[in-house]
Formats: C-alpha cells, sequence, structure tokens
C-alpha cells in the first residue's frame, strides 16, 4: 500500500478514536497522547494500526490488531503497513480509482496474516499529529466472510445458469420417458428462474441480505434435489454443496472432495472413460455443456447413477476455460426403472426366463450365425402334460413354483450359449446352438423331457407331472423366418400331444406323415369355414364404472360336428401359412362386419374388434383387400371396426415403415395391441405404432390381486398409456375384486367372465338389457397415483395370507423367514397414512404392522417347526386382519377426502 495514495481519499477528519475519547481531549492536547489515551488505544476492540503518514511504518498496533494479524505488536511495530499487503500494485490502484469513484470512506485490501492467511480487511483512517509526526489511524475491520459470501452468489448464480440450462433438458427428457414427476421439476426450474430475477435485483442491496439470498438459493438447490459442484481449471479445487456431499454418502463420512481426483477415484471404471472424454470436449469449446450418466460408488457401498449437466462457464480473453460449474442428480432409480422396462419387454416375470420375445430375437441371431459358422441348431418346444389340472388342485402358487422349478431344471441341463424361455403358461422353449449330430441331439432332448418330467416337492408335496416336446432344426432346405422354425416346434409338440402325450416328436421337414397330417388339419379348418361350422362369438368390453357397453370382442369358434364347440387355441395354431391365415383371418373380418352391419340396422349400434394375426396384417395387400371389404358395408361408420393386433408378434421395422398402420387409421379404422405387456419391444415401438388403446394382458390382471410384480405390471402399463395418450382396456376381469382394483389404478375399461364370457350374437342384448355393474365399481374411485402404495400394501398382505395358508394347510414351502420389511411398513411411513393417522384403521394398521414385524423376527429366532406354524397362524390372522383394514380404508374412498388434505397443506405451505 502507498500510503501517499491511500492518503488522497482518507476522510480528514478526526478518527473515532479522538471523538470516541472527547472528555481526554479537553486535558490533553493530541500532540502528546496520554497514558489513558495510549490505554484505551490499546485496549480498543477494534484492531488499530498507528501508521507514520509519510513513511507507512506501524508506529504503534493494539492487542486486537495483533491479535487478528497473529503478530505480537512489538513484531507489527517493526513492519510497514505495506508488508501486510497481499496485492498487486495494479489492484491498488484500481481498488482506490474504485473508492474515489464510488465516494466511499474505506478501502477494501487483502492483508496477509502471520500465519499466510489472506484475509480481505476494511481499512478506515483518520489523520493525526502524534509526537511532532503525520500519522494515520487505521480501523482494520476483517471482512472476509462477506466478501466470500458475495463470491458464493456470484458463484451459485453461475450454477444456477446451469441448473436451469439442465433442467430445462430433464423437462425435455422427461417428457419422452414416462417420467411422473415431470409438474415438480417444471415448477422448480421455473423456481429458479423467477428466483435468480430477484437475486440479480437484490445482489446489490446490504451484505444481511446476501447471506438469506445465499440460504434461499440453497433452499431452491436442495429441494429440487440438485448437487451442485464447482470446478477450478486452474488450481483443480471442487467446491460442492451439501446435497453433492449427501448423494455420495460423503456427509456421513465428512469426506468433503476437495479436488477432481477425490471424485474421479469414485466413478465407475466403465464411465471414467466417457467422461473424461466429455470434459476434455468440453474444456476445448467442442461441446457446449456436458450431459452424461454415470455411476458413483456411494459410500455405503453401491453404485448410484448420477446425471451430470454442466460445462465451463468462465473463459479468459483468449477462450481458455477457468471454471466448470454443473449439478448433478441421482436418476439411480429412473434407470432401474428404465432396467424394469427392459426387464419386462424381454423377461418372464414369474421364471425370469427370457420371454417371447427375448427368444425370437436370439432365434433370429442364431438363425443367421449358423450361415456363416455352419453349425446346427435345435429348437424345443416342451408344453407340460396335464398341468391344468395340477394348477386347479393346488392353486396356481404352487402351480408356480411348478414352472419355476421346472424352468430351472431345465436351464440346469443345457450349455451357457442356449437358451430357456417361457413363452407363457406352461410352455417353454429351449434353444440349442451347435447341436451337431442326431444322436447328439437325442440325448439332450431326452435330458431336457427328463428335467422337466422329475417330480418336483413342494411342501407336503411331490407333484409328478410329464411333458411333451417337439423340436425341429436350423438351416432347412427352403428359407424360413424364426416365427415359422418356432411353428413348426409348436407344431412338432401337438403331434407329440396327439400321439399320447409325454414324449419326443421332432418336425421332420421332408416327412410326408408329418406334412400330410398337417395338411389334413388345415383343410380341416378351411373345410369348416365352407360347412360353416365356424362361427364368432362376442365378448362385451365396458366401461366398469358406467357400465356402458362400448364395443365387444369377436372371438373365433368351431362347432365342430363330432368335438363339440371348440376354442380357437385347439385348432389355430395349425394355420402356420400366411395364405391360410389370411384366408380365415378375411372370413372373420367379413363375418364381424356383417354381424355390425345388422346390428346398427337393429338399432343396437355396437363397435366390434377382430384378432389379426401378424402373418395376415403383413401381406402386402393387407390394406387394399380390407378396403375394398369395408366398402361392401357403407352402414357402418367410422370407429365401429377395430383391429386387435398381438403384441407378441411385435411388428417388425419394415412393417411399421410401410404405414400400413396408419393406412388403416385413415379408413377409420381402430387399433389396438392386444396382449400388451407380455413383450413389446421397445419404448419407440410405442411412440411408432399409431394404436389408440393398449390391451393390458388377461395373464397380468387374473394374478393383479395376489401379485405385486404383476400389479406393478399393470401400473406400468397403465402410466405408458398415459405418457402416450393411448386407452387402456383390461381384459381377464375374472371377478368383481378384479374389477374393484383396476377402477382403484385408474383403469376403466374392462373384458373378462365378471362382465360376460363370449356370447353368440344372438344373446348379446338379452345380456346387454340385464347387466348392471356392480354397485362396488361405481362406488370405486381412483386413487391418485402417489398413493398406490396403499394398493400394494393390500395386495401384498393377501399374498402373504394366501402363502401362509398354503403352507398350513397344503404343506406350500415355508414362505419369507429371511423377509424382513413389509409394503405396509414403507405405505405407513408415507405422507398418506401420516395425514391419515386420526383415522381408526390406520391407528389399528400400525398395531398390525408391529405385530407382524415382531413375528417376523420371531420367526427367524425360532428353529422349531411347532412352533413356527403357531407363528404363521398369529402371522396370517395379522395379515388377514391387515388386509381387512386397508381393504376398509380403500372401500370408504378415504383418499379422495386425503387429496384434498394434502392440498390445503402444501397450499398452506406455498402462501
Ligand atoms: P385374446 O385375443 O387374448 O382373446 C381373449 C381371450 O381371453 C379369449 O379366449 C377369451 O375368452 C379369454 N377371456 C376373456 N375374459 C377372460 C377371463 O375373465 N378369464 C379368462 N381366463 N379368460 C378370459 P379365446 O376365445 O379362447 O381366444 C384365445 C385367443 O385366440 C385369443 O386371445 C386370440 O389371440 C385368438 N383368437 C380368437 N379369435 C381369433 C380370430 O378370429 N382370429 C385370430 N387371428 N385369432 C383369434
Ligand atoms: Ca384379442
Ligand atoms: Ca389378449
Amino acid at each position: 500500500m502507498r500510503v501517499s495514495l491511500s492518503l488522497r481519499c482518507a476522510i480528514l477528519a478526526l478518527g473515532m478514536l479522538c471523538l470516541s475519547s472527547g472528555s481526554l481531549r479537553a486535558q490533553q492536547t493530541i500532540e502528546g497522547i496520554s497514558f489513558e489515551l495510549a490505554r484505551l488505544f490499546d485496549r480498543h476492540s477494534a484492531a488499530l494500526l498507528l501508521v507514520d503518514a509519510d513513511t507507512g511504518e506501524i508506529l504503534r498496533a493494539n492487542g486486537a490488531a495483533s491479535e487478528f494479524y497473529g503478530y505480537p505488536p512489538a513484531e507489527l511495530e517493526k513492519l510497514r503497513i505495506d508488508d501486510l499487503n497481499a496485492q498487486s500494485p495494479d489492484e491498488l490502484e484500481h481498488e482506490l480509482a474504485l473508492a474515489a469513484r464510488e465516494q466511499r470512506d474505506h478501502l477494501v485490501y487483502r492483508h496477509r496474516l502471520a500465519n499466510g492467511d489472506v484475509r480481505s480487511v476494511e481499512l478506515r483512517n483518520s489523520a493525526m499529529r502524534w509526537a511532532g509526526r503525520k500519522t494515520l489511524i487505521f480501523v482494520v475491520t476483517d471482512i472476509s466472510e462477506r466478501v466470500e459470501l458475495s463470491a458464493a452468489l456470484a458463484r451459485l448464480k453461475n450454477q444456477s445458469e446451469a441448473t436451469i440450462a439442465y433442467q430445462v433438458d430433464q423437462i425435455r427428457e422427461s417428457s419422452r420417458l414416462i417420467e411422473i414427476g415431470l409438474g415438480s421439476i417444471a415448477l422448480a426450474a421455473l423456481a429458479l428462474v423467477f428466483y435468480l430475477w430477484i437475486g440479480r435485483r437484490r445482489l446489490l442491496r446490504a451484505e444481511a441480505d446476501l447471506r438469506e439470498e445465499k440460504q434461499r438459493l440453497d433452499n431452491v438447490v436442495r429441494v429440487t434435489d440438485i448437487g451442485t459442484w464447482e470446478l477450478s481449471v486452474d488450481t483443480g479445487e471442487l467446491v460442492v454443496n451439501e446435497r453433492f456431499l449427501s448423494l455420495t454418502g460423503l456427509q456421513k463420512e465428512s469426506r468433503e472432495p476437495k479436488t477432481l481426483a477425490d471424485i474421479a477415484e469414485l466413478v465407475h471404471e466403465d464411465d471414467v472413460e466417457k467422461i473424461h472424454a466429455a470434459l476434455i470436449e468440453n474444456l476445448k469449446g467442442v461441446s457446449e455443456y456436458i450431459d452424461d450418466e454415470l455411476r458413483i460408488a456411494h459410500s455405503d457401498g453401491h453404485w448410484i447413477w448420477l446425471q451430470l449437466h454442466g460445462g465451463v462457464v468462465r473463459r479468459d480473453s483468449s477462450g481458455r476455460a477457468l471454471l466448470l460449474a454443473g449439478a448433478m442428480r441421482d436418476v439411480t432409480s429412473r434407470k432401474s426403472r428404465k432396467d424394469h422396462l427392459y426387464q419386462l419387454a424381454n423377461y418372464d416375470s414369474l421364471t425370469g426366463l427370457p420371454n417371447r420375445t427375448a427368444l425370437l430375437e436370439r432365434l433370429r441371431t442364431a438363425m443367421e450365425a449358423t450361415h456363416e459358422n455352419g453349425q446346427q441348431l435345435a429348437i424345443a418346444f416342451i408344453d407340460l402334460d396335464d398341468f391344468k389340472p395340477v394348477n386347479e388342485r393346488y392353486g396356481h402358487i404352487i402351480g408356480d413354483e411348478i414352472l419355476i422349478s421346472i424352468g430351472k431344471r431345465m436351464l440346469g441341463v443345457m450349455r451357457e450359449c442356449d437358451t430357456v424361455a417361457r413363452l407363457g403358461g406352461d410352455e417353454f422353449v429351449a434353444l440349442i446352438n451347435d447341436v451337431g449330430d442326431e444322436s447328439e441331439a437325442q440325448g439332450l432332448f431326452k435330458r431336457l423331457l427328463q428335467a422337466a418330467s422329475e417330480p418336483v416337492a413342494i411342501g407336503k408335496h411331490r407333484i409328478h407331472l410329464n411333458a411333451s416336446m417337439g423340436t425341429t432344426r436350423y438351416p432347412q432346405a427352403h428359407s424360413l423366418d424364426a416365427d415359422q422354425l418356432l411353428r413348426q416346434a409348436d407344431q412338432a409338440m401337438y403331434d407329440a400331444k396327439n400321439s399320447g402325450k409325454n414324449r419326443i416328436r421332432s418336425f421332420d421337414v421332408g416327412s410326408l406323415e408329418t406334412a400330410s397330417h398337417r395338411r389334413r388339419a388345415v383343410s380341416a379348418v378351411l373345410e369348416a369355414i365352407d360347412a360353416r361350422e365356424l362361427c364368432l362369438h362376442y365378448q362385451p368390453k365396458v366401461n366398469m364404472r358406467s357400465g356402458e357397453l362400448i364395443g365387444v370382442e369377436a372371438l373365433l369358434r368351431w362347432q365342430h360336428p363330432e368335438r363339440g364347440l371348440l376354442l380357437p387355441g385347439e385348432f389355430l395354431p395349425f394355420l402356420d401359412s400366411a395364405a391360410d391365415i389370411t384366408r380365415l383371418g378375411e372370413w372373420v373380418l367379413q363375418e364381424a362386419l356383417e354381424q355390425c352391419s345388422r346390428w346398427i340396422r337393429d338399432g343396437f349400434p355396437c363397435p366390434v374388434s377382430v384378432n389379426i394375426d401378424v402373418l395376415q396384417f403383413k401381406r402386402p395387400d393387407f390394406t387394399t383387400r380390407l378396403s375394398d371389404l369395408l366398402g361392401n358395408y357403407p352402414g357402418v361408420p367410422e370407429g365401429f371396426l377395430e383391429l386387435e393386433i398381438l403384441e407378441t408378434g411385435a411388428l417388425e421395422e419394415d412393417v411399421l415403415a410401410s404405414g400400413a398402420l396408419r393406412r388403416c387409421r385413415e379408413m377409420g379404422l381402430r387399433i389396438s395391441l392386444d396382449d400388451f405387456g407380455t413383450g413389446f419391444s421397445s419404448l419407440s415401438y410405442l411412440k411408432s405404432v399409431p394404436a389408440e388403446t393398449l390391451k393390458i394382458d388377461r395373464s397380468f390382471v387374473m394374478s393383479m390381486l395376489t401379485d405385486p410384480n404383476d400389479l406393478s405390471i399393470i401400473q406400468g402399463v397403465l402410466g405408458l398409456a398415459q405418457a402416450f395418450n393411448r386407452e387402456c382396456i383390461a381384459e381377464g376381469v375374472e371377478s368383481e375384486e378384479h374389477g374393484k382394483l383396476l377402477l382403484r389404478l385408474g383403469c376403466e375399461l374392462g373384458q373378462g367372465f365378471a362382465i360376460a364370457k363370449a356370447l353368440p350374437a344372438s344373446e348379446l342384448r338379452d345380456w346387454h338389457q340385464s347387466w348392471r355393474a356392480p354397485d362396488s365399481w361405481t362406488r370405486a374411485l381412483p386413487i391418485p397415483r402417489e398413493e398406490h402404495l396403499v394398493l400394494y400394501a393390500e395386495v401384498e398382505m393377501r399374498n402373504w395370507r394366501e402363502l401362509i395358508g398354503a403352507y398350513l394347510e397344503g404343506g406350500g414351502p415355508p414362505p419369507f423367514t429371511a423377509r424382513s420389511t413389509t409394503g405396509l411398513g414403507g405405505w405407513l411411513k408415507g405422507t398418506a397414512a401420516r395425514a391419515l393417522r386420526g383415522e381408526p384403521e390406520v391407528l389399528e394398521l400400525h398395531r398390525c404392522h408391529n405385530s407382524i414385524t415382531m413375528l417376523l423376527g420371531d420367526l427367524q429366532k425360532t428353529p422349531m417347526p411347532r412352533a413356527t406354524d403357531e407363528i404363521y397362524e398369529a402371522l396370517r390372522d395379522q395379515c388377514n386382519k391387515a388386509e381387512d383394514e386397508l381393504g376398509r380404508l380403500v372401500e370408504r374412498n378415504a383418499f379422495m377426502a386425503l387429496g384434498s388434505r394434502l392440498r390445503l397443506v402444501s397450499k398452506r405451505h406455498a402462501s
């Protein structure tokens, strides 16, 4: 500091020291600073330095100054005030000019303390004469904290800008994916924009506000759940906020990362390279932002997925990056939801084996590979014999156990490179790569069949099932696709069934016998059309709440002269050529249109949906033939014919691209994706299919009451339908309970035995006149999506009760000894249950949950089966009771009242 400079802007009035000691001034001249004055100087709480105005020497320093600078007074008095400076002459000059411009009565400098720390100080001075010398008394105030606060705010502003860009990206992405929290993210971004606006204006205000501002911004950052970070390029210094620490779990270990390296060591090794590359690109200015996802090791030992968004926020004049800032968000749950959707799309939820979609995908790849490696592959189609009666006798829980363990066993006899898939029901398919010669292949098939036929021990039962197997090989003389290959194996399996079950039949491409058998079966079906033995039955689809009939589904039946009424499953599988399938399909379309126009003429307008086999749909002339057909029925209005396209046969890209679906829509047809949930290939598939309706497969609906997994699939499909703005209908509504639960989940449209079975056309109107939706359906209000946990809790309790029942009565496997937490507990911890705290059911549920937790604990401690049984009985009672209480709470629509209560709370919070 050049003293002459500081003098220029110093105020010449008497210093505070003199002012505060007015009484002394009367007795003593300023010239001879008295003992009292010296004492006052020394003991003053402010840091004071008496400095020679000409030389800058420190003539005297008081105790507070000595304490602040960390030098004994005698040491300080050996220094010149310049020696304390930590800034360059240019910087000092700049501050002087600034102070003059702002007409300030003080200067802000950076002083170095004895320990090397640099602090921001505010200097005010007063001139006085002392011992004949021109002196200045400096009052030194440490304002480092204030300065840091300003800097922090500026920094947070930078970060906020990055955060907003990040949020906007998030919102975009959310509309692509099914982000439920969309509204709250948009709100958070708005809150930030708004906050910034205010923030800028307040920046100019007094520093007391600064602290508050920072707090507020912290709050916004906190509620948006975003970790922020800032990285200095030169020093490598990293500054993160608290949320960042809690996201990564570092808070718990009070391990604050100080440099980039501290974080880099936590990044998953597979992600290091891409993040590094993104960083370099951004530093070079090639990319505007870094936007990537990476895994970080949480201090608890698991991986979390973070979405990283940010980039360079400051560069020097040459464009060199100086500062990066950005935000981090935990996207682990979205990731796992994505994984979950992938899982749903490709794996069977019961056995965890690949499903039809995944099998076909693998089969296609394997078929292609055979052309390159010259090997042969085989497919074995396995169907359990008489599984249905076993399922009926022991219940579907045991049935499921059997399927799971048979699946596992078959997997056990296969090699790693092979696949065992479950197509649904009791149908499995094994895909065997590189089968080798015929005897080798036969050996493997036998082992597979044996694996499927060994008795399964479940609890006290030993259940013995056999299986029938059909096999085929690839390549063959004629080209064929994966679907056709699978159908060959399927057909061979039917052969095995027809020739007495529990055996293996190969589809012998060359064998006249199989071919002629197939031909016989096919021509029998085709002849049935001409013989007028085929007919359509119609199953009503209704709005379950209003009871309104919204349409019917045409289902094929064969009134066989000898075998009676046959269901489609008994004869449709024989048809495997596109020509035959189309022949039958067109008959069905025509018959359905005929019936529809008949109903319209009779004053009973009723939309009809028809099942379309993908092979028919894929024919190039499908839409023109359909259009010709529609031309014959001008009385059928738009929207009265719907095509149900089997989703498991996932349409291939070329079909989607062909625009056939779009043309159908243009012709006024409605499209629905049948069996939805059993095997859609991707979200983009759903996006590109112009279908109005998703039909939730009956397999999920039928078991939703007791299977939380199926419930969550249904919830997922409903979420998808909502996100993509599609209608949803549930098939397989077998009971009043099914309908109630669907309505609560927000699914209003249903089809199933609880409403009506497929009826002959002549019986439909009578049914319509007499059918009313059950009262319980009319009353059941949808529960807000955020509160669906209560439905899960109820399903879980029912599931447990059944599992325990099966164990106690029939000797099912001992259920869940290792389980310790319940969905019920989760729900009770949530806001909804807290808001309903006073309700009698909730009180009772708390009691039940406590007992259940205790009983589960007892279960783990008790090795004796007798005592275990008693615990299980008590547990079953509690589950039963909890199920009842939950049912009551849901039944009286407590959640509706709760909705307004929660809204009230949040409004109060906001104002
Ligand atoms: P889908 O398209 O899934 O048809 C619904 C099936 O579920 C019908 O079986 C129906 O009777 C049955 N269902 C309806 N509600 C319930 C319920 O509450 N519980 C149970 N357990 N089942 C219920 P259906 O008539 O045996 O038809 C089986 C499949 O045959 C159909 O499944 C469809 O894929 C195919 N299909 C039927 N008619 C035709 C047709 O005209 N053309 C083509 N290509 N396929 C058809
Ligand atoms: Ca259907
Ligand atoms: Ca279906």
